[in-house]
């Protein structure tokens, strides 16, 4: 079974993107397996090294929007990209907007090792 690390490697990490264009999330969403059962709505892809990102775990703690304590944020902003389906965007047509970022990100992390395994937002 695919480990919660895991998955949020597939639905976030894309070290070596953005190939620069506008179809980068109708591709990537559907590629990293986001639009079966439904179009997942919004989703953000990290363009840094997966040792950058894991790092987010040892900075600053924070709240998750959902309340928990295990939230950091990064110091540093990223490159990301922004996954959002478009207003006529219908299952199984997924269609979303392309759009590039430099964000800090926050991140939830668990286990040992302590790893990212859920995106909360970009700020
Ligand atoms: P909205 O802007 O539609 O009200 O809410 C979208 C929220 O989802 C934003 O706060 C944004 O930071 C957050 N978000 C961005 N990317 C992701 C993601 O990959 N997963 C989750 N769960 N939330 C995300």
């Amino acid at each position: 079974k695919e480990s919660r690390a895991m998955k949020f490697q597939r639905q976030h990490m894309d070290p070596d993107g953005p190939s620069n264009n506008s179809n980068y999330c109708n591709q990537m969403m559907r590629r990293r397996l986001m639009t079966e059962g439904r179009c997942k709505p919004v989703n953000t892809f990290v363009h840094e090294p997966l040792v950058d990102v894991q790092a987010v775990c040892l900075q600053r703690n924070i709240t998750c929007k959902n309340g928990q304590p295990n939230c950091h944020k990064s110091s540093s902003s990223m490159k990301i990209t922004d996954c959002r389906v478009t207003s006529g965007s219908k299952y199984p047509n997924c269609d979303y907007r392309t759009s590039q970022k430099e964000r800090h990100i926050i991140v939830a992390c668990e286990g040992n090792p302590y790893v990212p395994v859920h995106f909360d937002a970009s700020v």
